[in-house]
Order: structure tokens, then sequence, then C-alpha cells
């Protein structure tokens, strides 16, 4: 039997607030074709979908030249999707994107079935069928960036509450009296270990200690500035991973996941970083509930989406 026939085959599109990366996905996880083009984000909601269509040609364009037939579409998009994972509810960073029929505007152009999804939840099945929690069942993503996303995995399903109204992972509330977080909270986990935050944080120390730097700060920057030991730098660095812990630690104590994985950029600042987060997660959740918990850093970088929107259209399709 060749390949063709012993394979299904995806579009996996990760849609985000700048680019959207895409690719044509083999049902064991392998990449055959990626690419990139800019979402244009700042348009109208009809410019995305335009882009998000010419995204798709292009991948049945590359399958076509290589006699592989893709059976479905799967999109991770920024937002709320409804229960039936074909209408995007409400997304504050791309213009239009609001009780929008997406999977049908898809369709109707391109002739496969869409299923669409959450852009972070998307990353987290990618990391759970192909990644850094591949065979393990029961797992929690946390993606650290500009703000916080996350999925929430159950004996191998992807958990959204009632009507995939939940799995809102960075809106965990941390302090009663905090600072405002974008969704209209206050002192959620996304407004205090987010990137942003972390940046935020270290500037406020700097400007007290009356500390400038020629560099934009980035948490690249910060993290380089932990390893050299900066005093601001490892005071930052160990208050985001005490925040992050904690927040973890709530997550913990209800799901007893066998993985927590840790994605983002900031991810990939080395070992320390899991370890520091995995010892304030050890604080303060519930021992017995933490037990067969281990945190690790995600595997799958920025092609995460495509792997997961991909798995997610797999998934869907066979049920
Ligand atoms: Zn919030």
């Amino acid at each position: 039997m060749n390949d063709t026939l012993k394979y299904k085959y995806a579009i996996g599109i990760d849609l985000g607030g700048t680019f959207i990366k895409f690719g044509l996905v083999r049902s064991d996880g392998q990449l055959l074709y990626e690419n990139i083009l800019p979402t244009e984000a700042d348009k109208t909601a009809s410019t995305v979908i335009a882009n998000l269509i010419s995204a798709v040609k292009k991948t049945q364009e590359y399958a076509q030249e290589q006699g592989v037939i893709p059976f479905g579409i799967g999109i991770g998009t920024p937002g709320i999707i409804d229960r039936t994972y074909r209408i995007v509810l409400e997304a504050n960073n791309i213009a239009g994107w609001k009780n929008l029929k997406l999977a049908d505007s898809i369709e109707q152009v391109c002739g496969l079935p869409v299923w669409i999804n959450n852009d972070a939840s998307m990353m987290g099945l990618g990391e759970q069928a192909f990644g850094a929690a591949r065979n393990y069942s029961d797992v929690l993503f946390l993606s650290v960036g500009t703000g916080i996303g996350g999925a929430i995995i159950i004996n191998s399903k992807l958990f959204g509450g009632y009507d995939n109204r939940g799995a809102e992972l960075g809106h965990i509330p941390l302090f009663s009296d905090g600072v405002t977080c974008s969704c209209g909270s206050i002192g959620c986990l996304e407004a205090y270990a987010s990137t942003t935050a972390l940046i935020q944080q270290f500037e406020n120390r700097c400007l007290i200690a009356g500390i400038g730097f020629l560099e934009k700060i980035t948490g690249k920057f910060i993290v380089k500035l932990y390893q050299e030991q900066h005093s601001i730098a490892v005071e930052s660095i160990n208050e985001h991973c005490r925040f992050l812990g904690r927040g973890i630690a709530g997550l913990v104590n209800i799901f007893s996941p066998q993985r927590v994985v840790i994605g983002g950029g900031i991810s990939e600042s080395g070992s320390f970083y899991i370890e520091n987060i995995e010892t304030e997660l050890n604080r303060y959740a519930v021992p017995s509930c933490a037990v067969n918990t281990e945190v690790c850093a995600a595997q799958l970088g920025n092609k995460a989406g495509i792997l997961g929107a991909s798995q997610w259209a797999f998934l869907c399709s066979s049920e």
C-alpha cells in the first residue's frame, strides 16, 4: 500500500494577528508543506478571509502536484468559537472577527469541510498529538507570550467547557485587588505572568533603580540578563515563574494532568525556566494532585498551531 492510501491529509491553518501560517499535514503528523502569508488583521474581515482562501489554494496546489487529496481544513483562530466549531463569536485583535461564519465562508470557496477552534487550543492539541505531550492523555498547555492562552486535554479530548466557552487559562484570578486585565477583570494570571507583564515589571524595577538600557527590552533580553545574574532580571524572572507556578497550581489541583506543556517564545529560554516554574508549582499545588505532573517545554515551536489545527480536522472528521 502506498503512502497516499495509508494516510489521510489535512490542511492546517494557524491564524495569528500578524501572520497566517499554514501547511499540508499527514495524519501521522508529518508536515509536508508549509508557508506563511500576512493576515492584514487591521483591514476588514473580508480581507482576512481572502488571505485564508489564498493559503488554502496554495496548499491545494502543492497537494495536487504531489498527487495527494486533503480531505478537510482545520483552522486555529484567536477568539471564542461556538460549539459547532464554525462561528467565531468574538476576537479582539482581528477587524470584523465577531459573530463571523468563518467555516461557511471558507467552505463555499474551497469546497472542503472546515473545522475551526481557538488558536491556543490548537497549539495544545498539536503538542499532545505530535509534540511534548504525545503518548499522554491528560495535558494542560499554556502559551506564554503577549497574553496567555491555553488548552485543557482530558482523556485525549480537548475540553472547552459547556458551549465551548471555557479553557481561558490566562484569566485565572490571581489577585483580588490587582491590575486590570485585557479581559476587563482584575488580577488575572495573564496580567501578571505574560511576557508583556514580565517586561513591564522589569522596566518598572529599572526605572526605580535608575537603570536604563539602549536595547529594546524583550523577554529574550531579560533572559540574557538573567543568565548574566543581573539582579533585576533575576528578581523579575523569579517573580514571573512564581506567578505562573501559582496559576498552574490551581489548574493542577483541578485536573491533575500528566504533563503541563509551556509554549511561547520564552519557553525556549532553557531548562532553568521550566524547572523554576515546576518548583513554584510544587510549592503551591496540593502534593497528591501534582504527584503525576511534569512541567515541560513545548517542542513544536511555531508549527504547533498548524499541526494542531490539522489534528483537529482529523479528529472532527472521524467522529
Ligand atoms: Zn483576564
